[in-house]
């Protein structure tokens, strides 16, 4: 571990013409994290990693490295490697090729990379395999191929575009939770570019929310998700609701926008009971969705203005939950689960 963090960026711009990809950033990766870039397609989470990787340069601002400013330092200068989402792997070479091929080039004896890239498969669950050619593994273990064809070269940063974006839903799951592990197991820090929300919080221990070029909130997943600190993070990360003007005046006494997570809402019979450290509305159930675990409800509010709420169907039927459409209700939640926003 060192003391000096991995990566920092200081107002660092990329401009293409008009095009603003990343606007006056400034941030801060320490070493041994595993940081994330969330955003929407646009928002410049690839341009800033192509700007760690050197495949860019910043139109204005500084890029340390480990205390080192590499801004102006070529790709093969940086102690960085990039896993890209379509693998890149060389078909015509053997799993295990693909993977020493990083010694290769530095010249490393055969005896030696052969032994290496074992022990990367092994590391990467994929020992004995390094025979077969990409052609005949899984999406999946080409992934974790290419991981250790990164991870081999032991740099210091890993760079991650988008690498499970070609995977099935629950080939993804299941790689999340691994490369996780393998991230804790070489204690390499990793940034990963992703623009799936629920993937950013269950890997990261911090994550940066862009939006037009600019970083909206850093934090670690619980902050940003309980705590957003914008309008545009309390509706990317998660869902939420956003309640303002007359409607959070009436509801909370104060115009303040507020914030409100559909699974913080209980759906309570009409005239239900409000205790002192609740918030209450009443409202007609407008919609239903069965998602099976659990059930999402489209409520609109007496005096205008629809909040989503969640609910788990831990004892509730698909015939009940249905049945709620058009009823009124009464909504409650605890008022501390309220984040009031700035504009
Ligand atoms: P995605 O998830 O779709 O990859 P992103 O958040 O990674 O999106 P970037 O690829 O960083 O976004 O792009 C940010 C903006 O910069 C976009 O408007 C994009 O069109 C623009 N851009 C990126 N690279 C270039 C380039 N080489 N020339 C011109 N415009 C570019």
């Amino acid at each position: 571990m060192s003391n000096l963090p991995a990566v920092v960026f200081e107002s660092v711009s990329r401009h293409f013409g008009d095009v603003k990809a990343v606007d006056s950033v400034s941030m801060t990766v320490h070493d041994g994290e595993f940081f994330s870039m969330l955003g929407p397609s646009g928002s410049g989470k690839t341009t800033c990693l192509r700007l760690i990787a050197g495949f860019e340069r910043p139109s204005a601002g500084k890029i340390l490295l480990y205390g080192k400013d590499v801004s102006q330092l070529p790709p093969y200068e940086r102690d960085v490697n990039t896993v890209f989402q379509d693998y890149a792997l060389f078909p015509h070479m053997t799993v295990g090729e693909n993977v020493a091929y990083g010694l290769m080039i530095k010249n490393v004896s055969k005896p030696v990379r052969e032994k290496r890239a074992e022990e990367m498969l092994d590391m990467v669950q994929l020992g004995g395999m390094s025979v077969r050619k990409p052609s005949q593994l899984s999406g999946g273990q080409r992934q974790r191929v290419a991981l250790a064809r990164a991870l081999i070269n032991q740099p210091k940063v890993l760079l991650l575009d988008e690498p499970l974006g070609a995977l099935d839903l629950k080939l993804r799951q299941q790689m999340q939770v691994e490369l996780k592990a393998i991230q804790q197991r070489v204690g390499i820090t990793f940034i990963f570019v992703t623009h799936d929300q629920e993937e950013a919080l269950t890997m990261s221990d911090r994550l940066a929310v862009f939006n037009q070029g600019k970083i909206e909130q850093v934090g670690s997943p619980a902050e940003v998700y309980e705590h957003p600190s914008t309008p545009f993070v309390a509706g990317f990360v998660g869902t939420s609701n956003l309640v303002k003007g007359a409607m959070a005046e009436k509801i909370t006494g104060s115009e303040d926008t507020f914030s409100i997570r559909p699974e913080k809402i209980h759906l309570s019979p009409p005239n239900a009971l409000q205790s002192a450290d609740e918030y209450a509305v009443d409202g007609r159930v407008r919609d239903v969705i069965y998602l099976g675990l659990f059930t999402r409800y489209l409520v609109e509010m007496d005096g205008g203005g629809d909040l989503v709420v969640v609910e788990q169907n831990l004892k509730t039927t698909s015939m009940e939950v249905l049945a709620a459409k058009n009823q009124p209700v009464r909504l409650l939640w605890k008022k501390e689960h309220v984040r009031r926003i700035g504009g």
